[in-house]
This record gives C-alpha cells, sequence and structure tokens, in this order.
C-alpha cells in the first residue's frame, strides 16, 4: 500500500501528500499497466509455482507441502511475490492469480499422482478478497472434482487480516471449504490485530507460527515464550502447528522442546521447482 500511495503521490506532483485510499490502487494499476502485465503473465504463462516441503523435526517424513507463486518477468527477472501480491491483492486481479495457482496446484497434484507417487497435502495462500467472494467455493469444488483430489488433500493458508474484514462471511465460507473436507491454517499467527475469540467461531485445523517469532526463539526468551504460548494454544484447542522459516538445527531444536511438530523452513528445504518435488518424493519411494 505504501508503494502505491507513493506512485500516486508522486504521479500527483510532489507537494500533494496522499492518503491511500482503495480507489487509487486501481488508478495506479491501470496508469502504470500492472493489471496489462498481470493479464499477460498469465496468458504467456509467466506465473510458476514452487513447493516447499513441510517436514518432520528430523526431517525424513514428508508431512505436506506449500505452493508459492513466482513471477518470471521477461524484462524484469524474478519477481517476489511479496512484491505483486499486495499490489494485486488491491483489485479482483488477485482473483485471476489465486485461481490461476488452485488450478495449476491440483493439476500438478494430478500428475504427481499419474507418476504413481502417493499423493501429500499441499496448502495455497489464498486473499482476504477471494475468500469472501461468491466464486471461492464453487470454483474449488469445480476444480477439485475435475482433477479428482479429494478435498483433505488441499489446504487453505489465511492470514489473521483477513478474518477482521468480515467474520460473519469468513466463518460461511470457510465452514462450506470444511464441508469439501478442505484443510484451513492461520498464517502468520500472531502477527494480526485480531482478537483469539474468533479461534473458537472458525473451522480451523492448523496454526503457523510466523517466522519473526522462530527466527530468535534459540536466542530471545521472549520470543521463545510466545512459541511456547502459541504450540499450547493450539494444543489446547486441538489444532495443529507448523513453524514457519526455521533457518537452523538450534530453532528446530528449540521448538521441538517446546512441542512443535511439523517445521517449514530452508534449514530443511527451500520451495523447489515441481521436477525437484518429485524426484524428492520419488527417493522417499525407494528408501521406504
Ligand atoms: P507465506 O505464505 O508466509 O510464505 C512463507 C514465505 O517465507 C515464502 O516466501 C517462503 O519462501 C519464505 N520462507 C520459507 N522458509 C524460509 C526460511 O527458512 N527463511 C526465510 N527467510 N524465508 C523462508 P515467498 O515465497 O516469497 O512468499 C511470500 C509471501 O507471498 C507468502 O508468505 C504469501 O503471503 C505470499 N504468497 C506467496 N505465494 C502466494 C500465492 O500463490 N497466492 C497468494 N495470494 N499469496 C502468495
Ligand atoms: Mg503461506
Ligand atoms: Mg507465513
Ligand atoms: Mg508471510
Amino acid at each position: 500500500q505504501a508503494d502505491i500511495a507513493m506512485y500516486y503521490a508522486k504521479d500527483k506532483g510532489r507537494d500533494n501528500a496522499q492518503f491511500f485510499m482503495p480507489e487509487m490502487a486501481n488508478v495506479v494499476t491501470k496508469k502504470f499497466g500492472f493489471d496489462k502485465e498481470i493479464n499477460e503473465a498469465l496468458v504467456s504463462d509467466h506465473f510458476a509455482l514452487v513447493f516447499q516441503p513441510q517436514v518432520d523435526r528430523d526431517g525424513q517424513d514428508i508431512q505436506g507441502l506449500e505452493a508459492l507463486i513466482r513471477w518470471h518477468h521477461p524484462d524484469k527477472g524474478l519477481i517476489s511475490p511479496a512484491e505483486f501480491i499486495p499490489i494485486a491483492e488491491e483489485s479482483s486481479l488477485i482473483i485471476k492469480i489465486d485461481e490461476w495457482v488452485i488450478d495449476s496446484t491440483l493439476k500438478q497434484m494430478s500428475h504427481w499422482r499419474a507418476q504413481g507417487l502417493e499423493m501429500i497435502p499441499v496448502a495455497v495462500n489464498l486473499s482476504g478478497r477471494h475468500l469472501v467472494s461468491d466464486s471461492l467455493v464453487p470454483y474449488v469444488a469445480d476444480k477439485l472434482a475435475s482433477y479428482q483430489i479429494p478435498g483433505s488433500m488441499l489446504e487453505i493458508e489465511i492470514t489473521e487480516g483477513v478474518l477482521l474484514q468480515d467474520i460473519q462471511r469468513c466463518v460461511e465460507v470457510l465452514t462450506e471449504l470444511k464441508g469439501l473436507n478442505i484443510k484451513i491454517s492461520i498464517d502468520d499467527f500472531g502477527t494480526g490485530y485480531s482478537s483469539l475469540s474468533y479461534l473458537k467461531r472458525l473451522p480451523l485445523d492448523t496454526l503457523k507460527i510466523d517466522q519473526s517469532f522462530v527466527e530468535e526463539c534459540d536466542t530471545h526468551t521472549e520470543d521463545a515464550k510466545i512459541c511456547e504460548t502459541i504450540i499450547h494454544l493450539a494444543r489446547n484447542l486441538e489444532l495443529m502447528i507448523v513453524a514457519e522459516g526455521v533457518e537452523t538445527a538450534s530453532q528446530a531444536d528449540t521448538l521441538a522442546s517446546l512441542g512443535c511438530e511439523i517445521f517449514q523452513g530452508y534449514y530443511f528445504y527451500k520451495p523447489m521447482p515441481a521436477d525437484a518435488i518429485q524426484s524428492l518424493l520419488n527417493q522417499r519411494l525407494v528408501l521406504s
């Protein structure tokens, strides 16, 4: 949002300070051709998915994967989702991107299955705008059916901020997704501003401890205490817990001693292209 506001303010002249308003995003995306570029990326296949394994402490057992989008821009090179997703989220472009991610993930899963691999759950990130829209549930239901993927193999990650917008609508949609057996995770848990009361109102499966708490969990007592509290909260509510952004053995050991059982981070695996995941899963098939 800050970036958009800055573009907009510059465009209007330096003296004309602007506060961010949603309609500015539309002005900016049109003016700077962002929407054209996203549409071009969609039709020309410039988006790709990478997948990051979620593992147990010894890294042997792959419990699931998270699908993460990449944009291979023909002129600008690789663009991080942290750059373009927030801009896309200001308009309905995010729905097109999210739909591309859902379709591509399920297509990839059906491809892996055709290669004889055992199916493992895959998580996708969804934006709030898409979550509360009427089109999400029918879209997902249709894609699960056409790729013949059980809903239980798909997980949807949303951030706490999403729940702030319209909790009643979120309860409705998440309940419908649960009806398809889809799993629901709260991403970046602990960084939002929402109250804990939503945890009991929503049909959740997993909390993902944000990497900002993981980063110094082995060196700062406060961070360790926060991780411990989140892990206990999850246990009491019978939710799964995943630690994100685990980069060292020491962080993994600390988290394991606090009761964490599933880990995601560079210490174990970086996000990888689909063919690398296939080799990894094949290797596991041979070993077991
Ligand atoms: P996220 O969902 O919280 O994803 C975790 C991010 O942390 C990913 O960055 C991942 O590559 C990175 N990461 C994983 N392990 C480590 C680690 O050990 N150390 C560090 N420093 N980083 C680690 P990425 O792929 O750049 O994605 C950033 C954010 O962009 C995601 O955060 C998510 O909010 C959003 N995003 C990514 N893909 C999608 C998508 O397909 N759709 C939507 N709507 N948002 C997406
Ligand atoms: Mg995520
Ligand atoms: Mg996260
Ligand atoms: Mg994040």
